[in-house]
């Protein structure tokens, strides 16, 4: 019997990233297995060493049946390391030692499993060799496809892609985001998350659309269900009718022909009406990102979150490791500079791979993170900023350290990188020795306490993504309160404001780096608050240029005066908003 056709579901979001999609879901669980753990009865063990054998053969047959059609696909070489994830699974000391602990213990073999390998993972993860190294990552991989087995969880695996999908998460965190299968995800959906969520980040870093918060997708859609992904209005339309397609297609052409609009006037300089130039820079966490830089002729990267190079690896990257991806960048970037930004790791950013340096903690947004983990871990905050400054021999590189609540730190942080250009002198290894340092002003003490940091900056960045959160004291990833999250708050406002004057009174310039200053909706009042630069997600920009040469600064001026009289955020945002669309026809 036929199938009776699917009906059509409208599920309003958050718009996240522009674009339309149409295409079929992938639902996505989060890969880290939450291991449950309890004592199994004596009568029970037979049966729970059992339970261990079965999965391990049906991870292997998984294994084989992937390496198998990799093979196919890509080759035989590709399907090698599928050899290496099958010695894994067979390693003699990993099983035994799980049944060893299992007797000794009488934990659920999950906990057991789970308690050796980690010990397994850590172990290789500290090898300098680096085929050794590689270990650790086959461990895990194997690890949480054991686990997953165990739990009888589905496999589920973001960076193998079967096909052109849209992808339906819970979440899509940082690490998932460095290993997702960017050719083959044409739009990303997260039932939680806000507009300056990770998910969002990288949408817009793969230019593919995304709608954040809609609430239990992933409980609705099935692996396979056609939709479309609306990413200007925030809505997903399951099983979509002829009649949705036939006018998502109308949209969808329009879009395009004003994007060709937007691109083309992309090419012309960043320069208002009455002739103010206006620098607009690009947002980048990987290397290979720096090809969109030039493509959408950003005037450099005013923010590198270096710790994407760390957030899916079991061990710190070398110096040399680090310098090379810095020095890549600021070579390609070059004469245009490029800020580099110490690590920020912790909070939204956890290092998953290495649970002994990020220790679990009930608040990890104001716990221990960015600068405050630097400056106790200082081996590794100088092996970043000494491959930092090796890089800036090679292009025109800044660093800003990240999460810097007041003058102390930043003091610190400047004591540990002069020993850093001393020891590199007496090395005679080359570095700018008038590189520029400035600090990222995204907690409200830093904002507050904004005229003594000036005097130990060359710059500040205002990260609007954190200030936001920590002025209104609102999760930035917690979908409930998502509405809540409002940069055009007073509290915003009138902070941005007092962060420039204070800044400008002593020539110190001020740029905005978070995901505020990528919408052409707030950049005006951002501007006509003085702010010097913006810099974006690269995909953003021709529409931020687009704007900046439709307006007048008097104008920017003009409503930023206006908006520092008004009390509701709202009313603010109700007044950029039609600045924005009495400038630009939105098609
Ligand atoms: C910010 O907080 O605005 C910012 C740019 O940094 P991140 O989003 O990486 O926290
Ligand atoms: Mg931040």
């Amino acid at each position: 019997m036929a199938q009776p056709a699917k009906t059509e579901l409208t599920v309003q979001g958050i718009a996240a990233s522009q674009g339309i999609a149409y295409g079929q879901i992938f639902v996505y669980i989060q890969s880290d297995v939450e291991v449950p753990s309890y004592q199994v009865e004596a009568e029970k063990r037979i049966e729970e060493v059992s339970r261990f054998d079965r999965a391990l053969i049906t991870t292997r047959q998984q294994i084989s049946k992937i390496q198998g059609e990799v093979e196919k696909n890509l080759g035989a070489e590709e399907a090698l390391i599928f050899d290496a994830h099958l010695m894994a699974l067979e390693d003699p000391a990993l099983i035994g030692e799980t049944i060893r602990e299992f007797e000794s213990t009488g934990q659920n073999i999950e906990t057991c499993f789970n308690k050796v390998s980690q010990r397994y993972i850590q172990a290789f993860a500290k090898f300098e060799d680096e085929y050794l190294r590689e270990r650790a990552s086959d461990i895990r991989d194997v690890a949480q496809r054991v686990l997953q087995n165990l739990l009888g969880q589905a496999e589920n695996s973001l960076s193998r892609l079967a096909d052109k999908r849209i992808v339906v998460a819970n979440d899509i965190s940082p690490s998932d985001s460095a290993s997702i299968d960017r050719s083959a995800a044409i739009a990303l959906v997260t039932d939680s998350g806000s507009k300056t969520s990770h998910a969002v980040i990288v949408a817009r870093s793969m230019k593919v659309p995304a709608v954040v918060g809609v609430r239990n997708l992933t409980k609705r859609a099935r692996n396979g269900d056609w939709a479309i992904v609306d990413g200007y209005d925030g809505v997903v339309i399951l099983n979509p009718s002829e009649s949705t397609l036939f006018r998502y297609g109308k949209i969808q052409e329009r879009k395009k022909s004003f994007e060709a609009r937007l691109l083309q006037a992309n090419r012309e300089k960043a320069v208002t009406l009455d002739g103010v130039p206006v620098s607009l820079m690009a947002n980048i966490e990987k290397v290979d990102e720096v090809a969109q830089v030039k493509s959408f002729a950003a005037e450099g990267v005013g923010l590198y979150r270096t710790e994407y190079l760390f957030l899916n690896s079991a061990r710190i990257p070398t110096e040399q490791e680090q310098f090379l991806a810095y020095k890549e960048v600021a070579e390609s970037v070059a004469p245009h500079p490029v800020i580099i930004r110490t690590l920020d790791l912790g909070g939204d950013k956890p290092m998953s791979g290495n649970p002994d340096l990020f220790p679990k903690e009930n608040n990890p947004f104001m716990g221990f993170r960015a600068i405050r983990f630097c400056l106790e871990h200082q081996d590794i905050f100088k092996d970043q900023l000494r491959a930092i400054l090796r890089s800036s021999a090679h292009g025109k590189v800044r660093i800003m350290y990240p999460m810097i609540s007041g003058s102390e730190e930043l003091l610190r942080a400047n004591a540990v990188l002069a020993e850093c250009m001393t020891e590199l002198k007496g090395r005679g290894i080359p570095f700018d020795e008038n590189l520029e340092v400035g600090a990222m002003i995204e907690i409200p003490s830093a904002a507050v306490t904004a005229d003594i940091l000036a005097k130990d900056c060359a710059f500040f960045s205002i990260g609007t993504n954190d200030l936001i959160q920590y002025l209104l004291a609102i999760d930035r990833v917690n979908d409930r309160i998502a509405h809540l999250y409002e940069p055009t708050h007073p509290a915003v406002v009138r902070t941005v404001k007092h962060i420039v004057d204070e800044a400008h009174k002593q020539g110190v310039p001020v740029s905005v780096c978070g995901e505020m200053a990528g919408d052409p909706v707030y950049a005006p009042l951002l501007l006509g608050l003085g702010i010097d630069a913006l810099s974006m997600s690269p995909s953003w920009l021709p529409s931020v240029k687009y704007l900046v040469r439709a307006m007048t600064m008097a104008d920017a001026r003009a409503l930023a005066a206006e908006s520092l009289t008004m009390e509701s955020p709202k009313e603010i945002y109700a007044r950029c908003d039609a600045f924005y669309r009495a400038r630009v026809k939105v098609e």
